[in-house]
C-alpha cells in the first residue's frame, strides 16, 4: 500500500495527528493545568516517577529480597534487631528472640516497637503461626501488625480456626472483616503487603479518615478501608485525628509468633496533605503553578530566541504573569519580523512549531485570539502555499 502523505499514514494507524506530536515533547498538547490541578494533560514538567529496583518474591523456604529503597526493619540477622525495642520500656532491647533467620516473640516480653517513626507506608510482613496448633479462636497463633502503633493488621492462626469475623488474619481488628481467607497452614509463611493512609486533618475537621489496603499471599482482603479511627478491642473507635509518625508495633498475645522479611516504604503526601499531584484546592494549585512558572522563565531567560519566546509562553499557561506576557508581545514581534524576511523555507519548521503553539495558546484563552503573532503566522503560510488542508 503506498502512503501519499502524512496524513494518510496517520489515518492508516488510525492515530490523530496530536498522537505523533506528543513522542516530540511538545509543550503546547495537553489540556493545561486549570482551577484545581498544577499540571497540564501529558505535562512534561511533571517529575519523572523515581527509579526503584523492584525486589523478589519469597518461597516458604527463603524470604524474598525487598525493593531498593525499602528500609529494611528485620531481615533475619541479630544486627536488625536492634531496630527494635521493647514497647513498655524503650530503653530496652526487646527480648524477642532471633531463630533461624526469623524474629519470634516471646510470650510475656510484650509488644515490641520499631526506633524509627513514619506516617503513610508501603509495608511488607511475613509471619508464621506455630506448627503445631494448641488453642483455638483468638488464642491460636495471635499476634498483630500495629501501624503506627494505633490500628491493627490482625495477625491469627486462622487456617481451620472459625473466630469473629473482624478479629480474623487481615482484618482490620474491630473495623472490618478481611474479603476472603487465603491464609496456609500453621508452620508456613503468610505474607502480608500492606498500604497505610493516615487519618487527615485540618482545624479539627476530618478531610480524610484514614485508609487500609492489605493483601494476604498476594489476595485483597481491606480495599482502602476507613479506619474508623483506628478499631480496638471490644470498643467502636471514633473517627481522629493520628500524630505526623508513629512506630510500627508487633503484638505479643501469648503465642510464640515468627516474623521475617519486614520492611516498608514511606508514601509521598497525598494531595490533602499538600502533596501535588491529584486534585488540589484552588490555592494549592495557584501555588504550585506559579512555581512551575517561574522555574520555566528561568530557563527561558538562558535559552536563545525562539526557544526563550517558546519558554515564556508556556510558562503563561501557568501563571498570567504580566511582565512574561509582555516579553512574550515583544518576542514574538521580534520573531515574526524575521519569519517574514525569511526566504523559501527556510524557517518553515520553526514558523509550522509557533503556528501550534500560538493556536494552542488561543485556543486555552492564554493569548488573545486577535494576537498579532497568529494572523501574522497565518499570512505566511498561506502566501508560502504550506497550509497542509489545501493539499
Ligand atoms: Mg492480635
Amino acid at each position: 500500500m503506498l502512503m501519499k502523505s502524512r496524513t494518510t499514514f496517520l489515518l492508516l494507524l488510525n492515530l490523530p495527528a496530536a498522537c505523533v506530536m506528543a513522542n516530540t515533547g511538545s509543550a503546547f498538547y495537553g489540556d493545561p493545568p486549570d482551577e484545581t490541578h498544577a499540571w497540564s494533560i501529558h505535562d512534561r514538567n511533571r517529575p519523572q516517577p523515581p527509579l526503584v529496583t523492584p525486589g523478589t518474591f519469597s518461597s516458604q523456604e527463603h524470604p524474598g529480597k525487598p525493593p531498593s529503597d525499602a528500609v529494611v526493619l528485620f531481615d533475619g540477622t541479630e544486627a536488625t534487631l536492634s531496630n527494635w525495642v521493647a514497647d513498655k520500656n524503650p530503653a530496652e532491647p526487646t527480648k524477642w528472640i532471633v531463630k533461624d533467620g526469623a524474629l519470634q516473640c516471646v510470650p510475656g516480653a510484650g509488644y515490641i516497637k520499631t526506633k524509627a517513626e513514619w506516617g503513610d507506608c508501603q509495608l511488607h510482613v511475613e509471619w508464621s503461626a506455630p506448627a503445631k496448633v494448641a488453642g483455638n479462636s483468638q488464642g491460636r497463633g495471635n499476634s498483630g501488625v500495629f501501624l503506627m502503633g494505633l490500628t491493627e493488621v490482625q495477625v491469627l492462626d486462622n487456617f481451620n480456626n472459625p473466630t469473629y469475623p473482624d478479629g480474623f488474619a487481615g482484618s482490620v481488628y474491630g473495623v472490618s472483616p478481611p474479603m476472603a481467607n487465603p491464609l496456609v497452614a500453621p508452620g508456613q509463611w503468610q505474607v502480608y503487603d500492606i498500604i497505610f493512609r493516615r487519618p487527615v486533618f485540618k482545624d479539627g475537621k476530618e478531610l480524610e479518615p484514614g485508609r487500609l489496603t492489605v493483601l494476604i499471599n498476594g489476595v485483597i482482603a481491606q480495599d482502602a478501608t476507613p479506619l474508623e479511627g483506628g478499631g480496638g478491642h471490644m470498643g467502636r473507635s471514633k473517627s481522629r485525628p493520628f500524630p505526623e509518625k508513629g512506630p510500627l508495633k508487633l503484638q505479643d498475645h501469648g503465642n510464640p509468633v515468627r516474623y521475617r522479611n519486614v520492611w516498608y516504604r514511606p508514601l509521598p503526601p497525598r494531595a490533602v496533605e499538600g502533596g501535588t499531584d491529584g486534585q488540589l484546592s484552588p490555592e494549592a494549585a495557584a501555588t504550585k503553578k506559579k512555581e512551575i512558572a517561574a522555574g520555566l522563565r528561568e530557563k527561558a531567560e538562558k535559552a536563545a530566541s525562539k526557544d526563550k519566546l517558546l519558554g515564556l509562553m508556556e510558562s503563561l499557561c501557568y501563571d498570567q504573569d504580566a511582565a512574561a506576557a509582555e516579553q512574550v508581545n515583544k518576542l514574538s514581534s521580534d520573531w515574526l519580523a524575521a519569519a517574514k524576511a525569511s526566504k523559501g523555507e527556510g524557517m518553515k519548521g520553526e514558523i509550522m512549531q509557533l503556528r501550534g503553539a500560538f493556536n494552542y495558546m488561543n485556543n486555552h484563552k492564554f493569548l488573545p485570539a486577535d494576537h498579532p503573532a497568529k494572523g501574522g503566522i497565518a499570512a505566511i503560510i498561506t502566501e508560502r502555499g504550506w497550509d497542509e488542508k489545501k493539499e
